[in-house]
């Protein structure tokens, strides 16, 4: 019998927890009954609530249920890789907490994988109702930005939501970037992935954990994990402006030449040099901001810390 893997990041998710592994549970026994045997992995991403008494609780009364329960809150990200590293099945497939990601689709994704010839089954959503007007832009900007500057192919509208064989999983593990971003990893992996599509839902119960900076800064993250297009903008602007400097240089000699030297202007010189000045700091920070990526990298970090999992808690018993 093949062994499924559920993994399930977790942070601050006491709301929707209960409803959540009831709703799973009920269509794990309803489609998988004799078919595969599943198994939890679910993250504490350092919850500030009651999540990981839930979780625990769990545990104790579902044998299937591991968990792992982080010293802080180190991102969905950190989240996903720890589940990924900690599970044991043949398939593996990611589920947020929030019931967003159907659970009823786990038994369509299953038969694909295994009558067809896909490596992952990954879902998307088809549109973006229930979001905000500015949200939107920017999501459909940052695609095309990263799309036009990145060699993987980054999917709008791709869920972490799917449903991966083993090999996949261990390819995706093997990129042990301390800086991550999901969606270019599952480009740089590659692979075949059929894709299905659904509309957007609500969360069942509780907060979203992203606030508009927040996923603004995923995208810078993301654009300078896979992409070096940024870097080439400072030679670009730098060659542009000595172009330009070049021109003005002969068309002032040629003024001076004919109505001779008058000394006027200064207010176009001053423009000039506060707008060179902020291309330039604009061209260091992006720099920076590569710099800031190696400086991360290079120390080494754990990708998180664990405070606790289900042998801990099996021994105190
Ligand atoms: N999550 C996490 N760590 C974080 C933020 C979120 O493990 O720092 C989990 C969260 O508990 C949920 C999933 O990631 O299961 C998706 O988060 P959320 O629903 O807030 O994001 P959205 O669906 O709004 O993009
Ligand atoms: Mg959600």
């Amino acid at each position: 019998m093949d062994k499924i893997s559920i993994v399930v990041p977790c942070y601050n998710e006491e709301k929707v927890l209960p409803i959540f592994f009831e709703e799973v549970q009920k269509i794990v026994n309803n489609d998988f009954k004799d078919i595969a045997e599943i198994e939890y992995v679910f993250v504490d991403d350092g919850s500030k609530d009651k999540t990981i008494e839930i979780i625990k609780g769990f545990s104790k009364e579902n044998s299937r249920v591991k968990f792992i329960s982080f010293s802080k809150n180190f991102g969905k990200e950190a989240a996903m890789y720890a589940g990924l590293q900690h599970s044991s099945g043949d398939y593996v497939t990611i589920m947020d907490a929030d019931l967003q990601d159907p659970p009823a689709l786990l038994k369509k994704m299953y038969d694909i994988i295994k009558t067809e010839d896909y490596d992952i089954v990954g879902t998307r959503r088809k549109n973006r109702k229930g979001e905000g007007i500015i949200k939107s832009l920017f999501s459909i900007i940052f695609y095309k930005l990263m799309n036009l500057m990145s060699d993987v192919e980054v999917v709008d509208g791709a869920r972490d939501y799917k449903l991966m064989k083993r090999k996949v999983v261990d390819s995706i593990l093997s990129f042990g970037e301390y800086n991550r971003y999901s969606k270019g990893l599952m480009g740089a992996v590659g692979y075949k992935t059929k894709w299905l599509e659904y509309n957007n839902i609500k969360r069942a119960a509780g907060k979203s954990k992203w606030s508009f900076w927040k996923l603004f800064k995923y995208a810078i993250e993301a654009i300078t994990s896979f992409s070096t297009v940024p870097l080439m903008f400072a030679s670009f602007t730098g060659i542009l402006f000595c172009i330009v400097a070049f021109i003005a240089i002969i068309v002032i000699i040629v003024k001076t030449l004919i109505f001779g030297d008058q000394t006027s202007g200064w207010p176009s010189l001053a423009c000039i040099i506060t707008f060179i000045g902020g291309v330039q700091l604009f061209a260091i920070g992006i720099i920076g901001q590569y710099l800031a990526k190696v400086y991360t990298e290079t120390k080494r970090r754990p990708l998180y810390i664990v405070r606790e999992t289900e042998e801990d808690f099996e021994y105190k018993g």
